[in-house]
């Protein structure tokens, strides 16, 4: 920063960085007096900025007063208490500072050599992660950007497994491989399927029970009609905590047929694997030991700015097997005494990430995230409380960790078609208040609305606050 004429010079660098430090704050601080949805159309932020590009230099008081007027009102507010949708994410003051040093060093851990901290902070961090989640001492962990990335790996390493020549011959070489998830399984495992030339018909969605969890016993069945047409079978992923409802796959006796018939187990656990933090919740994850590989997202539970998600596996090797290739100008003379993290997947330069999980987990302690877990646990169980209790509202899925799942259901009215247009209008009248984010999922043909505490800085009040404002809306519909 030492010659102006070339980057940004260090006086301006303070003061526009004290500026924009004050106003992330101020953003934070008064993010309640913000809509968490914006009030905007399709088209509306492009068509009041520039076509083309400035030619000239242009101060950076413009750049902040646009930040302003022109993105500001298009931004849909994650940071915001009352974001309930999907799985709220939000990014911790620890961890949005972390990605500033991350951009500071701008270093590239594509090679142990082309930053050794990089490489060695990824690690040590992720055993202390391992070690928090009490996942045993096998599972080696490894940083991708999102789940969908994690498992992808995660499913090329099955392939890889089953060890038919794939990596020289491709995919045309073998009989048709099978993967089988439940049907609540997220989207991100079909689209890895896709990618990795299974085709949507080389997944097998397995049936669900009452409680949305997978029958083992239709995935024996599926299992073994596979192997007696010659299809064969590659992977099984077993979700601990669906997209739609939350709803945790039996993962010990899945895990027990994987053994015994060889099959690699795939565990998404993409939202709830941070709750193995909690003793209380340990339950969820019985026979997680047994599976070939886990992912979950500090990123979404765990208070640390998007992207981050981890892959933990049982057998690196495989990874490294199916992933390796090193052309001549990456070999170094450390190779046989690092890990060169390329080698573990397709993408060959890395952020480094891992300063944001390091800075969220020393600054809170691991005490200071479980509480905070523990207490959105709570206040949805809170929530969902106040569901059963209503006679005018139907709880539709169990609720172990922190979503809920219910509608509105008078008592006047039993018509499923009624019930569904009725709830439908019900979440477009409560987002067109831009108070309240709510999304929604479909249940045995059910329209079902979905609210989820997971953010950092949602409290008791803002669940009570959400349970008014959809009582009101719903008793004027
Ligand atoms: C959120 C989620 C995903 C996808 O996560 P990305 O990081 O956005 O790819 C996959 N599986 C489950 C169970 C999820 O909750």
């Amino acid at each position: 920063m030492s010659n102006k004429n070339l980057d940004m010079n260090k006086d301006e660098f303070i003061s526009v960085g004290k500026n924009l430090i004050e106003w992330a704050a101020n953003y934070l601080e008064n993010i309640e007096s913000l809509d968490v949805l914006p009030k905007i159309k399709p088209g509306e932020i492009k068509n009041n900025l520039p076509q083309s590009p400035p030619f000239n230099s242009e101060k950076f008081d413009e750049i902040i007063s646009d930040l302003d007027e022109k993105i500001l009102p298009g931004i849909t507010h994650w940071q915001h208490p009352n974001f309930m949708a999907y799985f709220a994410s939000t990014a911790s003051g620890p961890g949005i500072l972390a990605d500033l040093i991350s951009s500071t060093f701008n270093s590239n851990g594509m090679i142990w050599k082309t930053s050794p901290a990089l490489t060695e902070l990824e690690q040590t961090v992720l055993i202390w992660f391992r070690k928090m989640l009490n996942f045993p001492e096998s599972f080696k962990g490894i940083v991708y950007d999102t789940a969908s990335v994690s498992s992808l790996h995660a499913i090329a390493a099955a392939r890889e497994y089953v060890s038919l020549g794939i990596r020289e011959n491709g995919m045309s070489s073998t009989n048709k491989l099978r993967l089988y998830c439940s049907e609540h399984a997220h989207s991100s495992i079909e689209k890895a399927c896709l990618t990795l030339g299974l085709g949507l018909n080389g997944v097998k969605k397995i049936p669900i029970n009452d409680k949305f969890e997978m029958i083992t016993d239709e995935l024996e069945k599926a299992i073994d009609e596979d192997k007696a047409n010659g299809i064969i079978p590659m992977c099984v992923v077993a979700t601990i905590g669906t997209t739609s409802t939350t709803s945790v796959d039996p993962v010990d006796e899945i895990s027990k047929i994987c053994q015994k018939q060889n099959i690699w187990l795939h565990v998404d656990a993409a939202y709830a694997g941070v709750t193995s933090m909690l003793p209380e919740m340990k339950k969820y994850f019985t026979g997680i030991e047994n599976a070939d590989s886990i992912v979950t997202n500090p990123h979404k539970w765990l208070f640390v700015p998007i992207d981050f998600s981890v892959l933990f596996i049982r057998k690196p090797e495989t990874l490294k097997k199916a992933f390796s290739l090193v052309p001549e100008y990456l070999k170094t003379n450390e190779d046989s005494e690092v890990e060169n993290f390329m080698d573990y997947g397709i993408q060959l330069g890395r952020r480094f990430r891992a300063l944001k999980l390091w800075f969220v987990i020393r600054y809170f302690g691991v005490e200071g995230l479980q509480k905070r877990i523990r207490e959105h646990i709570r206040i949805a169980q809170l929530f969902s409380n106040w569901v059963d209790e209503s006679e005018e509202f139907e709880r539709l899925a169990p609720v172990p960790f922190s979503t809920v799942c219910f509608r509105y259901k008078p008592k006047s009215i039993n018509d499923e078609n009624k019930l569904n247009e009725l709830n439908e209008k019900l979440i477009n009248k409560i987002n067109e208040t831009g108070r309240l984010f709510l999304s929604h999922t479909k249940l045995n043909g059910k329209f079902t609305i979905r609210l989820v505490i997971s953010g950092i800085r949602q409290e008791e009040r803002h669940a009570k606050e959400a349970w008014e404002l959809i009582k009101n809306l719903a008793s004027n519909l």
